[in-house]
């Protein structure tokens, strides 16, 4: 079979083949692999500047974001069938007893960091004609969404910060009227959250670089958001533009741009931050004034990584919903290519949601 594996040593990304997995065990199941989605991860896997081949092995299979279809099961095997679709999740705990999260099923919330993540560290990824995975680490799609599906990993990373979100609004006794939202960075991350925000009748604003009548803008339009360029509006500006958002929902990973839209944050705001920086130089800013605001606003900044199971059981009926409410914007995200493009096209962008599409 083929696939798509990453050489950190030899600094090589290539297409080879390997030996196919062995016929299903016990609770495994065999998938056939239909799309791999291509996220920033995956492009500093490629740069490598992230990644770790599992112990032992001096390269590994790239892609983490995948969609697939059952093509046989172990004899264990209860909860899935030949020719369903699923998608598999990412990460996979770690053995320490000590690790609370990952005993319990929730390894997105690991303490040790010695889990392993398909296809970023530790474990081979799911770029490759045929996988096999163990039953309870997959999630089960529906027919319906078979062009879209592969959207469901990165969706699951924000239904996880919207748990916690709105966790984080049960603290108060009372609804907030007309909430308000800004995305910060019209990625996919970004454009997926804010169809989250939109759907569930925030006021939305997505904060980016393109320019403000590009296409992105015109997409935004469409699912109801408004699109606000920084090049029309500097960061600094965008308070006095948009006013104060009751959520902030950051998905840039640029700490300068997170840390100058702080201002926009409303009383009782919750700020959610899911982009990873670069390690580079400490940096220092206002730290008199953010604490002042933060503690005299009751304003709260969130941290979210991965996603647990109930946060990728969401988001395949968010995406259902969103095929419901705006298809076309949704559809507009992903830009197909045959896997003898992926050594390029993770390296470089074409769409916004690239997806290798293998079978
Ligand atoms: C993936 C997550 C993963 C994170 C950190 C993201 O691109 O979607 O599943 O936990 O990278 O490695």
């Amino acid at each position: 079979m083929r696939a798509l594996v990453v050489n950190p040593h030899e600094r090589s990304v290539r297409v080879v083949e390997r030996p196919a997995p062995r016929a299903p065990l016990t609770n495994e199941v065999l998938l056939r692999v239909l799309d791999i989605g291509i996220c920033g991860t995956d492009r500093e896997i490629c740069r490598f500047e992230y990644g770790t081949p599992p112990a032992g092995a001096q390269e590994f299979v790239l892609g983490h974001e995948a969609l697939a279809e059952v093509l046989a099961v172990g004899p264990d095997v209860t909860l899935f069938r030949t020719g369903e679709l699923v998608v598999p999740t990412v990460r996979r705990p770690c053995s320490s007893a000590r690790c609370a999260p990952c005993r319990a099923g929730r390894q997105d919330f690991c303490v040790t960091n010695e889990f392993s993540e398909r296809g970023i560290v530790r474990a081979d990824g799911y770029l490759a004609d045929l996988v096999l995975e163990e039953e309870r680490y997959l999630v089960a799609v529906p027919n319906a969404l078979r062009d879209v599906g592969v959207l469901v990993e990165p969706l699951s990373v924000v239904c996880k910060a919207a748990e916690e979100y709105t966790l984080l609004r049960e603290r108060f006794a009372f609804e907030v009227p007309h909430p308000r939202a800004l995305v910060l960075g019209a990625g996919p991350i970004g454009l997926l959250a804010a169809m989250t925000l939109s759907a569930d009748g925030s006021e939305t604003y997505v904060f980016s670089r393109e320019a403000e009548d590009g296409p992105r803008s015109k997409l935004i339009a469409d699912f109801g958001g408004h699109y606000i360029s920084s090049r029309r509006t500097p960061v600094d500006g965008l308070l006095q533009r948009i006013g104060p958002a009751d959520v902030i929902f950051e998905a840039v990973g640029v700490p300068e741009v997170a840390w100058a839209a702080l201002p926009v944050l409303a009383a009782n705001g919750i700020y959610v931050l899911t982009g990873v920086p670069a390690i580079g130089e400490p940096m220092l800013g206002d730290l008199r004034g953010w604490m002042r605001n933060m503690v005299l606003h009751n304003q709260v900044i969130v941290g979210v990584v991965n996603a647990g199971p109930s946060a990728y059981q969401q988001a395949v009926v968010l995406l259902e919903r969103f095929l419901a409410l705006f298809p076309q914007p949704l559809r507009a995200l992903l830009r197909r290519v045959p896997l003898d493009q992926a050594p390029e096209v993770v390296k470089r962008a074409v769409g916004t949601k690239d997806v290798v599409s293998l079978n």
